[in-house]
């Protein structure tokens, strides 16, 4: 039976040193602070925005939010987003996506400051990422893959690595980010012939495709460590991954479950981007 490889303890560990960080910046009078903007009510938005509030408060990091109407327009969302940028006192921001259909995403992400930026969605951002400038920050899921390695003991240089997924917020910066740890890398999409016996030779698989359930036995091989990272509508109203969990207990060495896996990690990842960056604008 596999190892199972829950967030909470390395969402622990991260967020232990995140208060100790938060704690100096406060006492010589910098509040860390995060500004979450959000377009409408989304479940999933909602559901996101209660997790990351409730760690960056326990954590000592304030929370704003900016909560526009659904049907807002452009010219709201930009003023929102300029409101931040011009704030000495925020240091990071979350803006929620998708936005609505009436919205230019790209447009309200690349108005976003880059030093502010704490969850990769400007193109500078990203451009680090793919530079390994160490000034940005990587997308907080991507991170959280490589923490959630580390944090285990699970040695990622020169080992072969399939990620399933080639989104800019999962798949393609997780693999820049092994890449960066000498691993060898090999991205799927839903257009590479035969995705299960590349995955099958591989000895970490990082599931990122949205597609419940889509990973299984044919995908594995024994011994491999797997990273769900899909968050999907679940049969019973729940959430489930990519990997079919039964499925892959039976087979693989160590595997992160859904819920209780990735999720938490990438909250912990954000509150500790936003930390860095109170600690960049102080000059530390
Ligand atoms: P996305 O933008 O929909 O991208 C999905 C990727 O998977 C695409 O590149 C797609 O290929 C690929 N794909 C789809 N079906 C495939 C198949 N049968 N075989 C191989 N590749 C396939 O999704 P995303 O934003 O990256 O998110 C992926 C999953 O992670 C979702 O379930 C999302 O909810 C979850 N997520 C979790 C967290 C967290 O904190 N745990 C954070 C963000 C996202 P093409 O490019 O060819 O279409």
């Amino acid at each position: 039976m596999a190892k199972i490889l829950y967030g909470e303890p390395v969402a622990e560990a991260l967020s232990a040193e995140t208060a100790a960080r938060a704690a100096r910046l406060r006492a010589r009078g910098v509040t860390p602070t995060l500004a979450i903007i959000r377009v409408g009510e989304r479940p999933d938005d909602m559901s996101y925005e209660r997790g990351a509030v409730k760690r960056c408060l326990a954590l000592g990091i304030e929370v704003r939010k900016y909560a526009l109407r659904a049907d807002a327009a452009q010219a709201e969302l930009m003023a929102a987003i300029d409101g931040v940028n011009r704030d000495d006192g925020i240091h990071g921001c979350l803006l929620l996506r998708p936005l609505p259909g009436q919205m230019d995403e790209h447009a309200s992400c690349e108005a976003l400051a880059a030093e502010k930026d704490v969850d990769c969605i400007t193109a500078a951002s990203l451009c680090g990422v793919f530079t390994g400038d160490k000034l940005r920050f990587a997308p907080c899921t991507a991170r959280a893959c490589i923490e959630i390695l580390d944090y285990y003991g699970i040695a990622i240089a020169g080992k072969r690595v399939a990620v399933i997924g080639r989104s800019l917020v999962v798949g393609r910066p997780a693999a820049m980010l092994l890449l960066e740890r000498d691993a060898t890398v090999t991205i799927c999409h839903s257009k590479t012939p035969d995705a299960p016996a590349i995955c099958r030779e591989a000895d970490i698989l990082i599931a990122a495709s949205g597609r419940a359930g889509l990973v299984g036995s044919e995908y594995l091989r024994s011994g491999q460590t797997v990273i769900d990272v899909g968050i999907n509508p679940g049969p019973d109203g729940g959430i489930c991954g990519d990997v079919n969990f039964a499925e892959a207990e039976a087979v693989v060495g160590a595997i992160t479950p859904v819920p209780r896996g990735v999720g938490s990690v990438t909250t912990a990842v954000l509150c500790r981007h936003v930390v860095e960056a109170a600690e960049r604008a102080a000059g530390y």
